[in-house]
């Protein structure tokens, strides 16, 4: 079986992410890791901690470190994490999360962080056209505004490390994919050539 692959991705709502990430479960067979989704999941199922989260993420803000944290952490120890491998999504989001990770992984370091870059401009017209309930243009500005507040500084702290690579993805689903895996497969290289 082929090695498991570590990722993570982040890029600004309506960035393509989601496709993006079924593209990378397609083709490297890595589990997708969403703390959104598993928020979600654990809201619909309505557990103590589903309850919690409900009134954060409806505020629009960010569920505690603690909390988040302690998903990943379970999420992590599952087997496939370590065989397949993984595409975190939505983590981390903070310093202190992106700290707790590297914990977490101890000598199972990431492959890369990629940065799926599509200019705010776009996302902003692509979402007013998606014409979604929640998508008022009030509401767009504010998930914007809170993604370069609460994400740079995290870009920042991996590109310190020499983990990020930014990848254009202001093009069709297919170039996007394809320059995904360029990138994706050079950091496998590199990877294996410093272990080797
Ligand atoms: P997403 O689908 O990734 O935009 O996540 C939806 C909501 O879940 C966010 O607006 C946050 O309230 C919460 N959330 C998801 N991931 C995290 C995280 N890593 N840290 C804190 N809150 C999170």
């Amino acid at each position: 079986m082929s090695n498991p692959i570590r990722l993570v991705i982040f890029g600004r709502q309506g960035a393509g992410k989601g496709t993006q990430c079924a593209h990378l479960v397609a083709r490297y067979g890595v589990a997708h890791i969403s703390t959104g989704d598993m928020l979600r999941g654990a809201v619909e199922a309505g557990t103590e901690m589903g309850l919690m989260a409900k009134a954060v993420m409806d505020a629009g803000d960010l569920v505690s470190d603690d909390i988040i944290n302690g998903i990943v952490r379970e999420r992590l120890a599952e087997d496939d994490a370590s065989t397949t491998g993984f595409v975190l999504d939505g983590y981390p989001r903070t310093i202190g999360q992106a700290e707790v990770l590297m914990d977490i992984l101890g000598n199972r370091p990431l492959h890369a962080v990629v940065n799926l870059d599509v200019p705010l401009e776009e996302v902003t017209s692509r979402m007013k056209a998606r014409g979604r309930a929640d998508d008022t243009e009030e509401g767009i500005a504010r998930r914007l505004a809170l993604y370069e507040q609460e994400t740079c500084p995290v870009l920042n702290w991996f590109a310190e490390r020499d983990l990020l690579v930014t990848v254009d993805g202001f093009e069709s689903e297919e170039v996007v994919a394809n320059r995904l895996d360029e990138a994706v497969n050079s950091a496998i290289l590199e990877a294996s050539s410093t272990q080797a």
